[in-house]
């Protein structure tokens, strides 16, 4: 008889104990079937969640989501129409419109964020739950899990589907436009993600593979020596320098944390100058050549009659930035120094701008569906240099709110906290 360790297998997660991600307050989880979730009492992050289909249905939202990314990007996008000039874009030909004109950077961003990450992520997903379908244990699955975990952020259909929208405003003054099919499955694409991504909770998952390696169940319970994982939220020998459930490095809290978020922020607010005060776009026809710069662009929008346009730009490129850049400071300030803020406020604080961020993306997304339309020799629009600047702003602010460790707010208002309790209870 076969003696080796190979229990039923769990579905959803038996009651455990671990620390809060967002506070790290040490809490009982009780035992969770598929469609529950745990909160945590202190800071109501999430601890815990089983999806309700929790083995087949991010499979098969990665599944439709491969078929809708290869309909997208092979299908005409939208066509516009103005008295001399006839464009059908697809996605593909605005990449290579952006190659054909020296911004290959801009290229780069726009293909990863919106083809090549979304892609990997759905075939990452694949691998990760057909491993955990058919109960096989696949090479490099933690590494695979890993990285699936972590494209999450890094998506931005729905950022560039919102783009279109704004784009079009924009176009409809003097053109006349009409969206393809690969538009309309665009929005089918930006739903599905965002629910294969809320539908894929990296404690569960990375529970199942534990049970499928059968070696040794996960650590459940907390002891005297031990500390609970960052990454996959399971208890491990304080001895250990890695986690043997998920692989991640072991730490109470992010090493160098605060520096290295400082240093992201510092980068960005350098780069946030050039941003503003460089040209973002340049267009021209026979009779003027524009040179704008973000504020530019938006004042001569206001003043055209388009405020609607004017406002989303002005919220995206402007408003968002300069509040995600505050509110990292505060953080900071916050973390090291003293809290600027109730905790509460503090921790909703960091959930919002770790949240928004992407959002900045939509006016590099509005010029350059602007430039693939734009482009006869009659008109033409181009970024200007503090395109390239400003996205650097957005990858550096979303960088540094990632790398930024929530646990340290709470650590330095814990005393306070408890005082607070024990003058309650006298
Ligand atoms: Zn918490
Ligand atoms: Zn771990």
């Amino acid at each position: 008889m076969n003696t080796r360790y190979r229990p039923v297998r769990e579905e959803g997660l038996p009651e455990h104990t671990l620390d809060c991600h967002g506070c790290g307050l040490a809490q009982t989880v009780p035992r969770l079937r598929p469609g529950q979730s745990a909160y945590c009492v202190r800071c109501r992050h999430p601890l815990a969640r089983v999806s309700r289909f929790p083995f087949s249905l991010p499979p098969a939202l990665g599944l439709a989501s491969l078929i809708l990314i290869a309909l997208v990007y092979t299908q005409l996008f939208m066509q516009v129409e103005m008295p001399g000039m006839f464009v059908r874009l697809t996605l593909p030909e605005m990449v290579r419109v952006l190659l054909a004109q020296d911004f290959g950077v801009l290229a780069e961003v726009m293909l990863a964020l919106t083809f090549g990450i979304p892609l990997l992520f759905c075939l990452t997903c694949l691998y990760v739950y057909g491993g955990l379908l058919w109960r096989r244990q696949l090479p490099a699955m933690l590494w695979v899990t890993r990285v699936l975990v972590r494209l999450r952020y890094w998506m931005m259909v729905d950022v560039f589907f919102i783009s279109t929208l704004v784009a079009e405003v924009k176009l409809g003054t003097v053109a006349v436009t009409e969206y393809g099919p690969a538009f309309w499955l665009m929005f089918a694409l930006s739903v599905l993600l965002l629910r294969m991504a809320q539908s894929i909770p990296e404690h569960w998952v990375y529970f199942q593979i534990q049970q499928l390696r059968g070696r040794e169940p996960a650590k459940l319970l907390r002891t005297a020596n031990t500390v609970n994982c960052s990454k996959c939220l399971f208890h491990q020998p304080a001895s250990r320098s890695r986690c043997s459930v998920c692989g991640s490095a072991l730490y109470r809290r992010r090493p160098e944390s605060m520096s290295t978020s400082l240093a992201f922020l510092l980068a960005a607010l350098i780069l946030y100058l050039p941003a503003n005060l460089m040209p973002i776009m340049i267009s021209s026809n026979p009779f003027v050549t524009e040179i704008n710069t973000i504020l530019d662009g938006i004042a001569y929008m206001w003043r055209q009659g388009d405020r609607l346009v004017a406002v989303i730009i002005f919220s995206a490129s402007v408003a968002v930035p300069v509040l995600k850049i505050l509110a990292l400071m505060v953080l900071l300030y916050s973390a090291k120094v003293r809290p600027l803020l109730e905790h509460t406020r503090l921790a909703l604080l960091y959930r919002i701008t770790e949240s928004i961020g992407r959002w900045s993306m939509i006016d590099i997304f509005v010029i350059i569906i602007l430039m693939s339309t734009f482009r006869t020799h009659v008109a033409r629009v181009v970024p200007g240099p503090a395109a390239i600047y400003f996205c650097l702003v957005v990858i550096l602010t979303m960088l540094a709110a990632i790398y930024f460790d929530p646990r340290l707010l709470w650590d330095k208002m814990a005393p306070v906290s408890n005082r607070k309790t024990v003058k309650h209870s006298a």
